[in-house]
């Protein structure tokens, strides 16, 4: 298939991939400081955009950092930098940073936030992994302690998930698990950590230092709507190992079984039946709710 370029939007205008360039001064790259948002598309809506823009504007005001668009105008530069691309199933990524400074950390130097979005084809894990499930290691380093930097920020440090990942690649596993600083289990380096057992589903609570996610929260509501006792609590790697289902959740893996942790086989080594039965609510959702991104049907450009 042939292969259109890329059109990114950045600072309030469509170019193409090759001049879509970002200042070596800006904040964002030389020093993390700056939000972001990984959304998905499917099937000509985007899947709880509002959700996700609220947060990117929460995540903002946290820092102090001031989203050029009203919630308004990014509603609809999401939308646009979809249809521009012709995008029916895919990911949009959309970050704000400082933006350009001088080399001195002080935020004060940046007079323009960086914003720009991508929106291209997503990079799923293959059907196997659903099939099979994941292998998790719990990595040395632990997630940045909720002291050092509000989880619910979604910033963009990501450095020591960075180190967790590498360390799942070194040991042989598909992912890490981090935990916190306390010996708690937090979250994976870009998932939300669900376990089953005696038939009650229960995720770490954001003050164990995790992301508030949004695919957290649909499952967290699957799971009642089925009547199934769904809970925040802390939790030590001991309750993944004597589980009788242990998912991931995020915005790109949707609902991943993990099926080993440490080299402890969690239950019979299959993914759960809960597991499936939520991924299976979660898609058919995820398909019927959102924005349309065209208004009337689906473009033949569409991929
Ligand atoms: N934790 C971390 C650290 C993440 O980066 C992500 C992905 N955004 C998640 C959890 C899952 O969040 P969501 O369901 O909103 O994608």
């Amino acid at each position: 298939k042939e292969q259109r370029e890329k059109k990114i939007f950045l600072d309030g205008q469509f170019v193409n991939e090759a001049d879509a360039k970002v200042s070596v001064f800006d904040h964002g790259l030389l020093y993390g400081d700056g939000v972001f948002e990984g959304i998905r598309a499917y099937g000509g809506r985007v899947f709880r955009l509002e959700e996700h823009l609220e947060r990117l504007f929460d995540s903002a005001k946290a820092i102090r950092l001031t989203i050029p668009l009203s919630l308004e105008e990014l509603t609809n530069a999401v939308l646009e930098c979809c249809r521009t691309n012709s995008l029916w199933d895919g990911y949009i990524r959309l970050v704000v940073t400082r933006g350009k400074g001088d080399l001195g950390l002080n935020p004060a130097s940046c007079p323009k936030p960086t914003l720009f979005i991508i929106a291209d084809a997503i990079r799923l894990y293959p059907p196997s992994v659903y099939e099979r499930g994941l292998r998790l290691h719990t990595a040395a380093v632990r997630r940045v302690s909720s002291e050092a930097l509000e989880p619910a920020i979604k910033s963009l440090n990501y450095l020591n998930n960075i180190l967790a990942k590498m360390e799942a690649s070194a040991s042989g596993s598909d992912e890490s698990l981090l935990l916190n600083e306390q010996g708690c289990v937090a979250e994976c380096t870009g998932d939300n950590i669900f376990v089953f057992k005696h038939g009650e589903l229960a995720t770490p609570p954001v003050s164990a230092g995790v992301l508030p996610g949004i695919t957290r929260r649909e499952i967290l509501r699957l799971a009642r709507e089925e009547g199934i006792p769904a809970v925040e609590r802390n939790m030590t790697r001991y309750d993944l190992f004597v589980a009788d289902e242990v998912f991931l959740t995020g915005t790109a893996a949707e609902i991943v079984p993990v099926v080993e942790i440490d080299g402890r086989t969690v239950a019979t080594g299959k993914p759960g039946s809960l597991t499936q039965k939520l991924l299976l609510r979660f898609r058919a959702l995820t398909r019927s709710t959102g924005p349309l991104i065209y208004s009337s049907g689906r473009p033949a450009e569409t991929e």
